[in-house]
This record gives C-alpha cells, sequence and structure tokens, in this order.
C-alpha cells in the first residue's frame, strides 16, 4: 500500500488505544464497535494497525487474543517485549513497563516473546 490512507474505522480504532493504558480483548473491541462496523473490519484494522507498529497483540491463558497500544515501535519492528498482567477477578489487562530480557540461549533464535503474569488487581486486591 503506497499511500498510507486512513480510513474514519482505523481512526476510531486507534483513538480508542491512544485513550486508554489498558489492553483489549478481540472480543471486547468487536462489541465495543458493534453497530459501527462488523467483526472482519475490526480484525483487519488490528491486524493492519500491528503490522504498521501502532499495537501488540498478545494471547491471554484462555487462548484469547488481546491488542495494546505500542510505545516506540515502527513497521515490522516490534520493540515492546513486556509482561502482560491479567487480573483473575475483573479479567483486565495491562502492559508493564519493564523491560523483559530474554534468556541466552546459544543456537537458538527467538522469534516471539510472550509473558503473562496472572494475579489480582490494585483494584481487586
Ligand atoms: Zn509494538
Ligand atoms: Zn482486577
Ligand atoms: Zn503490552
Amino acid at each position: 500500500m503506497a499511500v498510507r490512507r486512513k480510513t474514519k474505522s482505523v481512526q476510531t480504532v486507534l483513538k480508542l488505544f491512544h485513550n486508554s493504558h489498558n489492553a483489549f480483548s478481540v472480543v471486547d473491541l468487536v462489541e465495543k464497535f458493534d453497530g459501527q462496523m462488523n467483526k472482519t473490519t475490526v480484525y483487519r484494522i488490528l491486524e493492519r494497525l500491528e503490522s504498521e507498529g501502532l499495537v501488540h497483540s498478545f494471547t491471554d491463558s484462555q487462548g484469547l487474543k488481546w491488542y495494546a497500544k505500542c510505545q516506540d515501535c515502527t513497521a515490522h519492528q516490534h520493540d515492546d517485549i513486556h509482561p502482560h498482567f491479567q487480573c483473575k477477578s475483573c479479567g483486565k489487562v495491562v502492559c508493564l513497563p519493564d523491560d523483559y530480557k530474554s534468556p541466552e540461549l546459544p543456537n537458538y533464535q527467538i522469534e516471539h516473546v510472550e509473558v503473562l503474569i496472572t494475579g489480582y488487581c490494585p483494584d481487586c486486591k
């Protein structure tokens, strides 16, 4: 795609991420934009934002996909390897600011790291 044209739907999704520090699951997102855009559109927009380095995705303990805002990523280069925290009570997921140090694994090539910490958030503790 030569022209980086942002449709209204893309802007709407992007705005939600900019206004929140929380992550959103695909189920939340589809529900939030219900009536504005269909499921397929939401999925397509998320994929596009991820490939542009604007959001990152990860999977929770139930196998559900979540998306959250990136800090300083660029297209095709995500630098936000950090743990995520999921509250077992309210289900909220947040990005943890700590850098995750990958273990040194000689002879292995690490492509993707996912760390999910579960427990109770400050509101539910
Ligand atoms: Zn990223
Ligand atoms: Zn909670
Ligand atoms: Zn994150």
